[in-house]
């Protein structure tokens, strides 16, 4: 007879679930996922309208390092699941008066970059140089930690290296010190955005992004971002992992301080279940579970301490469909050619509705033609707004996507508003009422240096001794890639802690 295998039920099916799920299964536990959706994915879903296919959230491939070690720790390769195509350029950023597009190759990129800033391809040496020596140590070692204890970052290498990793310096300052030319500092303070803050209020150890974008790489996944959802979701129905969507995690039992059973309800049929496990994940967005899920006595956090977290920003969508190919525009585009600073405040300081919004386009019709109708493009535009803002109206919407167009118009030189064929937006409310996001965030929790390690939200309850989490408001952060990380170190930890559990619901 075999043994009964240790139980473990994963709320959410997003990366962040999809990830510790397998792992667990893997290690031999018998994993159920709870999602309230009709697919996997979270924010990283697709829907179809009109012949058009729609990724509905992350669009940029980095670190295909991590997406490779993810599935070759189940035996396979990314290529078993999807091809993956280098972007050339990278991508195009448009400034107030001109445009550059970002050579994949790096000598081209450093005689671009010394072609407005003598002496620029040499200050990029050197910093890469530091941005990989933070990538190795900050992805090969920091973000596998689970941040419970300091013990954890007592390693020889870190100490050794703990200056050249510049955690105490910011990002804006460091970009500075290499290069003086604006569009270059805009470039290479882009990659942090990421991460949900500011360049000034992000760690100068995130130049490991700088590192992820120019050497890694800007990739595409064939059919889109969702075959990343695919591949991990085939991964996770071959490692045993059971499924149930259109359900809804509404409470969790505890007894003592310990979680024993779950009350889901079905949104098709209304019917409601209970699930008993061993230990319970919750892979949704953090607060959500804590304070909706939890009574108060169980959570670990008060709301002061909720309300005073720098939060990623949350957005304003727009899925697009035209009716026909536009000229000489790029995969991806970022729209720098507005005040910066001023939209950066209204994010951050003094939250309030973009008055003249930097945006991002992205037409993946232009290197995938699966996902639009022969003859046709598919735009996919956002804003990053606010996390909170009140006044999310169809009017303001409305506004914002006929400003965008204008401006694309104006840029890339050709008609669009009478190609519309399709439109769909979607923006704080939509955050809330699908994900239970917290002020509508979109990407999680900043990683600010008060927010980093062992300073974000515990991926270990602190008062119900089987409840984790994982995902994007926790350790590492936000991304695809670190939320795959998360996953994996979840499970770890779990998985070291219950090695001799007996179990006790067969
Ligand atoms: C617009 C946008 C653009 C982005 N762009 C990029 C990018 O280009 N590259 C990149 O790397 N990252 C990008 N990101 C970030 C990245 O998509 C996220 O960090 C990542 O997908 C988060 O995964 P997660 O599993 O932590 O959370 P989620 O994807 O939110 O998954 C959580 C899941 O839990 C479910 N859930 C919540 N509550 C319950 C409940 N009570 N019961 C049952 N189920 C529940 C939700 O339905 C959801 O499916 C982007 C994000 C957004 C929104």
């Amino acid at each position: 007879m075999s043994t009964p295998s240790k139980k473990a039920l994963v709320i959410g099916a997003g990366f962040a679930g999809l990830s510790v799920a397998t792992f667990l299964a893997k290690k031999g536990w018998s994993v159920t996922i709870i999602e309230k959706h009709n697919l996997p994915g979270g924010r990283a879903r697709k829907f179809e309208a009109q012949g058009f296919t729609f990724d509905m959230g992350p669009s940029w491939y980095w670190m295909p390092d991590v997406f490779e070690r993810y599935f070759a720790a189940f035996g396979k390769k990314v290529s078993d699941f999807y091809q993956l195509k280098r972007l050339d350029p990278s991508y195009r950023v448009y400034f107030d008066q001109t445009h550059w597009d970002m050579p994949a190759n790096y000598t081209e990129l450093a005689a671009l970059l010394e072609s407005v800033e003598p002496g620029a391809a040499k200050a990029l040496d050197q910093f890469m140089e530091e941005a990989k020596y933070k990538y190795d140590i900050g992805v090969g070692k920091l973000v596998h930690q689970p941040g419970i204890s300091l013990k954890e970052f007592i390693d020889i290498d870190l100490i050794k290296g703990v200056f050249k990793l510049d955690v105490f310096q910011s990002m804006k300052k460091h970009v500075a010190r290499f290069f003086k030319h604006p569009y270059i500092q805009t470039l290479m303070e882009f990659p942090v955005l990421f991460l949900g803050a500011l360049p000034q209020n992000t760690p100068a150890l995130y130049s490991l992004m700088n590192y992820a974008d120019i050497k890694g790489g800007t990739w595409y996944p064939e059919f889109g971002m969702y075959s990343i959802v695919q591949a991990m979701y085939d991964t996770a129905i071959a490692q045993g992992v059971q499924f149930y969507f259109n359900e809804e995690a509404l409470q969790i039992e505890v007894v003592n301080g310990i979680a024993k059973s779950c009350l889901t309800k079905s949104s098709v049929t209304g019917e409601q279940k209970h699930y008993e496990f061993d230990v319970i994940i919750g892979a949704g967005d953090y607060h959500h579970i804590e304070t909706k899920l939890l009574t108060s006595k169980y959570q670990s956090y008060t709301t002061s301490y909720w309300e005073t977290r720098t939060m990623a920003p949350s957005s304003i969508l727009y899925y697009v469909g035209l009716n026909k190919k536009l000229t000489g525009v790029t995969h991806h585009s970022l729209f720098f050619d507005t005040d910066f600073g001023l939209h950066g405040k209204e994010i951050y300081t003094e939250p309030s509705w973009p008055t003249k919004p930097l945006f991002y386009a992205s037409v993946p019709s232009v290197t995938d033609p699966t996902v639009a109708p022969i003859g046709s493009e598919n735009l996919f535009l956002l804003i990053p707004v606010a996390a909170g803002l009140e006044g999310d109206t169809e009017e303001v919407r409305e506004k914002y996507f006929q400003e965008l167009i204008a401006r694309l118009e104006q840029r890339w030189g050709q008609s669009i508003a009478d190609h519309i064929v399709y439109k769909r937006s979607y923006a704080v409310s939509d955050f809330i009422s699908d994900y239970h996001s917290f002020k509508g965030n979109a990407y999680g929790l900043a990683n600010t240096l008060l927010q980093t390690a062992i300073l974000k939200p515990s991926c270990k309850s602190k008062k119900v001794n089987n409840l984790y989490y994982t995902g994007q408001l926790t350790v590492p952060g936000p991304g695809v890639p670190p939320s795959l990380i998360s996953g994996e170190v979840v499970a770890e930890l779990i998985d070291k802690k219950y090695i001799n559990l007996q179990p006790t619901h067969v």
